[in-house]
């Protein structure tokens, strides 16, 4: 029988605290603004095992990105772009995807609040 990754996934999200709501993995919808197909800075090397996200906590809306690695670059290209479309943007090694193998990307809605990561 082969395992459920997806399902795995879920189950570990659960537990920190996030509920899956969709596949969804473009950030600036956060900030009710439009994906643009072939230019839009999700597109980044560092979306893997994109999801959007409620926080059970505060039902508050998150975009979760999962990579194994990051350069420095890259991260610094996808803050620049996050914080300038108005998102904050936490990393954490608390990653339910492959814990001990990815991070994680957090992109959150500026109304979030300060002590909302
Ligand atoms: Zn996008």
């Amino acid at each position: 029988m082969s395992r459920d990754y997806q399902a795995e996934h879920r189950a570990r999200a659960d537990d920190l605290g996030l509920r899956q709501t969709s596949i969804g993995s473009c950030p600036r919808r956060l900030a009710g603004k439009r994906h643009v197909l072939g230019e839009c800075w999700c597109e980044s090397r560092l979306n893997d095992h994109g999801r959007r996200y409620r926080r059970t906590r505060d039902d508050k809306p998150i975009v979760m990105w999962e990579p194994y690695d990051a350069y420095g670059r890259d991260l610094t290209e996808v803050i620049s772009a996050a914080e300038a479309d108005g998102l904050r943007v936490h990393i954490s090694g608390a990653s339910p995807w492959n814990p001990g193998g990815t991070f994680c990307i957090a992109f959150i809605p500026q109304s979030g609040g300060p002590d909302a990561a």
